[in-house]
């Protein structure tokens, strides 16, 4: 018979008031959280390596008795505790740099394990040396933390390694078999995966490496599985929602695609049924369109505001920036010149009595269509009848922002749009609970990019070829880190670069500067010469990063290309080759670290967005990726979303059959309280 787990953690064996605190300052609270503190590490102590037999570029763990103690300074500011063990055998130094409060916990004759890799230097000079090894006080006779693959934990201070792994132990003897179990027993059966009580244990203290296997594929899968059921239930909790239903409008869309000056192409015209389909349906949509930079995404958020406008409602369009918000009301303005709504901008610039009106004309009805930045949805903004909400390039604003958008009470369509593709398996959780629309085709006609990785040296070389295209009739844009010069950063600016190109090496050219302190009626007027071309070379920072579109720049020079982010590599480089012109990347760059190397190389090789994202992905871990730390998800402990493909793609099948069944939460009862539990706590 299963018991109710206590509550509180201080009933577990060995752990009182002292150890209660330090535990919530890992955030234990409970038996559960306990039971759920996975090992960060393992360290086989199976067999333990003798010193004398041990060799360069093995990792091991000896178990030694302290001979001698010594602490040097050779200089101000560098203290070495060098202490030696002996297992018999030979003798083993463990060597701690900085660090000399280590010295009272090695008192002469006293036994330790230590675990880490030989040095190679002082091996040459014919010494056993490990440094800063994972040490930890070894016990007369038998006990847990020996003759066994043990458990390392993430400690705080005051926490030794082997006191949580006996607390730990002791709350797996007791409570272990308590634990409920959440997984359907069909599907433990199906998959033949072990029991919770049975992985739990296995993931604090395997057996052996097959016994680890089992008890992560169940504990992730379980994790994974969750996580599904938690989007599903939000996706079909939508669908319950009352949308707005727009009926077929296709008389204005054909109208509007036949003045357009090219046709759509097939994987446009796709996404936009898809769309189309969703917005006539009494659910509000919900839904991600994901197209690589340049793959046309605009016209068909276009399409999607028309639409909602020609049924009488009124369209959002929300931009990152407010560049792109200008650009895409200049943009918009005149695809939808002729259709007779009007379009208005509302920005954090927009000036007092101006926004005033603006609002006026939204809370009236008069304005059709309002684009801005991220003020649209402030307080104080009082649509009369949203319809559609389209969000630019998403990842800009994490997926926060997503959910504050929710609570707005009307249930008009959603529209996300995303340059950052990501990974099908990664979509199915982090945007689990949108529909996938994917642009996975360019328009004709471009030709790729060329991409070329230089340092300094062939500055004046790319200057020249610059020269011949601006001759050409093209235009550049040259990007740099930094807006002016700075005392602590190594890295060039925008401003020096402008001042060095108008002095001396383009004197006879235009040449325009922008940046995030420009005021906001400069930018306008310096992007409307760029636009039309009376700015040949526009010199920037990364404001101009997502979404600028003037087919006829064909040159982008990125300063310190080392210094950026590979998405935002990529989001730059998307700036040219957006017309019919070859185009050409130059990265100008030094970067000192192997991840720089990587990220520069990954860039000359593929401008395939989801290559890169993968990339970008793989080295920059998923919280960074998605700007925000993954607000809205739960944290993962055991799964690893980017590695996990097979386990995600199950985990969402098998959680689709159980939100399908009807009733789902009281035949499933305890699942579905989980999942609630779950959901107040993201
Ligand atoms: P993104 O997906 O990066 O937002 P845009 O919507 O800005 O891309 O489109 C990039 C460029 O391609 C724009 O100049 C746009 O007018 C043009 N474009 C979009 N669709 C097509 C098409 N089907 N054929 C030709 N050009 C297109
Ligand atoms: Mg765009």
């Amino acid at each position: 018979m299963k018991k109710e787990l206590p509550k509180s953690v201080q009933f577990v064996k060995g752990v009182g008031p002292r150890y209660a605190s330090l535990l919530e300052k890992i955030n234990i609270y409970t038996v559960e959280d306990l039971l759920y503190y996975f090992p960060r590490d393992y360290q086989d102590r199976r067999k333990l390596a003798r010193i004398k037999y041990l060799n360069i570029g093995e990792l091991v763990t000896v178990e030694g008795e302290v001979l001698k103690v010594s602490e040097e300074k050779p200089r101000p500011g560098l203290s070495i505790l060098k202490v030696t063990f002996t297992d018999g055998t030979d003798v083993l130094n463990g060597v701690w740099f900085n660090q000399p409060y280590l010295k009272k916990q090695f008192k002469k004759g006293e036994r330790f394990f230590l675990s880490g890799e030989l040095n190679e230097k002082s091996w040459r000079y014919g010494k056993k040396e490990i440094y800063n090894p994972v040490y930890e006080q070894a016990d007369e006779g038998e006990s847990i933390h020996t003759g066994r693959i043990v458990p390392i934990y993430s400690l705080t201070s005051g926490m030794t390694q082997k006191r949580l792994r006996q607390i730990i132990y002791n709350a797996l003897e007791e409570y272990s078999c308590h634990m409920p179990d959440l997984l359907p027993e069909k599907l433990k059966k199906e998959y033949g995966l072990p029991d919770i009580a049975e992985s739990i244990r296995g993931l604090h203290f395997p057996e052996g490496r097959k016994d680890y296997i089992r008890a992560r594929v169940r504990l992730a899968f379980e994790e994974l599985f969750l996580l599904q059921l938690m989007v599903l239930k939000r996706k079909k909790g939508n669908l319950e929602k009352a949308g707005i239903i727009h009926r077929n409008s296709s008389e204005v869309i054909e109208k509007f695609l036949a003045g357009l000056p090219f046709r759509l192409t097939g994987a446009q015209y796709r996404v936009w049924k898809e769309i189309e389909r969703d917005m006539e349906k009494p659910v509000p949509m919900q839904r991600l369109l994901q197209g690589d930079v340049g793959s046309g995404k605009t016209i068909i958020a276009t399409l999607a505001l028309l639409k909602t406008m020609a049924n009488g409602y009124q369209g959002i369009l929300m931009a990152p920036t407010e560049i792109l918000a200008e650009q895409h009301y200049l943009k918009l303005s005149k695809l939808l010149q002729d259709t007779g709504f009007r379009i208005d901008l509302l920005i954090g610039s927009t000036g007092t009595a101006e926004r005033k009106k603006i609002l006026d004309g939204i809370a009236e009805n008069r304005t059709n269509l309002i684009i801005g930045t991220h003020t649209l949805f402030q307080e104080g903004i009082d649509y009369y009848k949203p319809g559609l909400v389209v969000i630019d390039e998403q990842h800009r604003f994490g997926v926060e922002q997503r959910f504050r958008l929710k609570e707005k009470g009307e249930n008009p369509d959603l529209l996300v749009m995303t340059a950052t593709p990501i990974p099908r398996t990664l979509a199915l959780t982090v945007y689990g609970d949108l529909d996938l629309s994917v642009i996975d085709e360019l328009p004709p006609g471009r030709s790729p990019i060329i991409t070329i990785w230089k340092n300094e040296e062939a500055r004046m070389e790319i200057y020249r070829f610059t020269r011949e295209k601006i001759a050409e009739g093209r235009q550049a844009y040259i990007v740099a880190p930094l807006i002016e010069p700075s005392e602590e950063v190594r890295a060039i600016s925008a401003l020096e670069i402008f001042e060095e190109l108008t002095e001396s090496i383009f004197q006879d050219l235009r040449i325009g500067l922008l940046h995030g302190r420009v005021s906001a009626d400069e930018k306008n007027q310096i992007m409307e010469e760029f636009r039309t071309g009376k700015i040949d070379i526009l010199v920037s920072t990364t404001v101009i990063e997502v979404g600028i579109d003037v087919p006829n720049a064909s040159i982008m020079i990125i300063e310190n290309a080392e210094r950026f982010g590979l998405a935002q590599l990529h989001q730059l480089r998307g700036r040219v080759g957006r017309g019919s012109h070859q185009s050409y990347c130059f990265l100008l760059g030094n970067p000192t670290t192997e991840e720089g190397r990587q990220r520069l190389t990954v860039m000359t090789e593929t401008s395939d967005g989801f290559r890169i994202a993968e990339e970008d992905l793989k080295i920059r871990g998923p919280g960074e990726f998605f700007g925000t730390k993954q607000s809205g998800m739960p944290d993962l402990k055991v799964a690893n979303i980017l590695k996990d493909h097979k386990l995600i793609r199950l985990a969402r099948q098998e959680a689709e059959n159980i939100i399908n069944i009807d009733q789902w939460q009281d035949i499933y009862r305890e699942l579905y309280e989980k999942i609630n539990v779950m959901e107040l706590k993201v």
